[in-house]
């Protein structure tokens, strides 16, 4: 079992020592592979991700992911900067379905702006369509100003595009899905004003048939996003394209209180994965050894149950979690009155303990 291990910019490198330290102490003989992705590869090389880097990726069974991006690149051209290595790597391994867990733990109910009866036991999941919709639609482009400069141009444009096959085959993996949770999905669109997403609910209607045993609701995506904080635990799986699935995931991470808290999994036809945090890069907290390391430790859980078939390993990594959790212990991002401030590392190396 191969890992490529992309560690990035920022917080990226201090968090996912943590996670490739927990996945040692498992001793399942896994092969890890570090490469460098993003600003730091664009530093080293020239390029956020180097053909080696690819490669690596596309070789190994799995690819754990820290994060990429720091403010310093936003001028570069957009080909260069760190996030477009996210971009490529999805693309090049063909990570079409984004699983973005909201779980609210027990002990951080607290930790949410919103009243705890609201969220407390929440346990959704997000999947999100991720080679399609808006962001990878041509034509793209700005017309140029009469100058012939792009700064002074009076119109942009981008194209959101879906083809049927990508909505069938997200569409069954959110059935799928749901299958092994509460057999609810939720498939969030705007067919009321767009004809992308007239198709995709159409077709997702289509696929539904063929799992009778799970009940399909469909609703538009402004409802979505205002149910998320009215009602979140009405949902089970919500499916959606790129664009919304961006949006409502990022909203869904918050009910639960931290973003640092929060794993994802990007999966292929093959099972083949990319597993990441939530969040990004955290320019204001890198190198502090504050950031939360329990995002990425519960994305490496992830990528043992979904890509390498390890899901007692899996369930000893979540359950470590929780007792740390238990134990009082928190980063400053979930801190409260009464509990203990930790740092990353610290975290990190409690979790190894509570792993047994
Ligand atoms: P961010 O997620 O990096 O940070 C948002 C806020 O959450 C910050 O206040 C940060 O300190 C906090 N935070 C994030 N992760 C945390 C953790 N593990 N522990 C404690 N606090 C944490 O989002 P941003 O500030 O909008 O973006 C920063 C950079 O990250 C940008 O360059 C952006 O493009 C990039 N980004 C990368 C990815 C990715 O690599 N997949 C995703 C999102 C953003």
């Amino acid at each position: 079992m191969k890992i490529a291990v992309l560690p990035g910019d920022g917080i990226g490198t201090e968090i996912v020592a943590e996670a490739v330290k927990v996945l040692k102490a498992l001793g399942l003989g896994l092969e890890m592979e570090h490469a460098p992705v993003g600003g730091a590869a664009y530093e080293a090389s020239g390029h956020p991700l180097p053909d080696a880097t690819l490669r690596l990726a596309r070789e190994a069974d799995a690819v754990l992911f820290g994060a990429v991006g720091d403010w310093k690149y936003d001028t570069l051209e957009r080909a260069l900067r760190p996030e477009q290595a996210i971009l490529g790597l999805r693309k090049h391994l063909g990570l079409f379905a984004n699983f973005r867990p909201a779980i609210c733990y027990e002990q951080l109910v607290g930790a949410s702006s919103l009243k705890p009866e609201l969220i407390a036991g929440l346990d959704i999941l997000i999947i999100r369509e991720l080679t399609g919709d808006i962001y990878f639609g041509q034509p793209r482009g700005r017309r140029v100003a009469t100058d012939g400069h792009f700064p002074g141009a009076e119109e942009a444009f981008d194209t959101m595009r879906y083809s049927r096959p990508e909505i069938e085959r997200i569409a069954h993996v959110a059935f799928q899905a749901a299958r092994k949770r509460n057999k609810k999905v939720t498939s969030v669109d705007k067919a009321n004003v767009l004809e992308t997403f007239q198709l995709w609910k159409d077709v997702v209607t289509e696929v539904a048939r063929d799992y009778p045993d799970v009940t399909l609701e469909h609703m538009y995506v402004d409802n979505a996003a205002m149910q998320l904080v009215k009602a979140p635990k009405k949902f089970d799986v919500i499916v959606t394209g790129n664009m919304f699935g961006d949006i409502l995931s990022d909203e869904a991470s918050m009910l639960t209180g931290s973003i640092g808290m929060l794993p994802s999994a990007s999966l292929n036809a093959k099972n083949q994965g990319l597993y990441e945090p939530s969040h990004g890069s955290a320019p204001d907290i890198a190198g502090q050894g504050i950031a939360n390391p329990l995002a990425t430790i519960l994305s490496a859980a992830m990528m043992l149950r979904f890509s390498l078939n390890q899901p007692e390993a899996a369930d000893r990594i979540e359950a470590a979690v929780k007792a740390v959790l238990a134990q009082g212990l928190r980063t400053p991002d979930i801190w409260s009155e009464g509990t203990t401030k930790v740092g990353t590392v610290q975290m990190g190396d409690a979790v190894l303990k509570a792993l047994g």
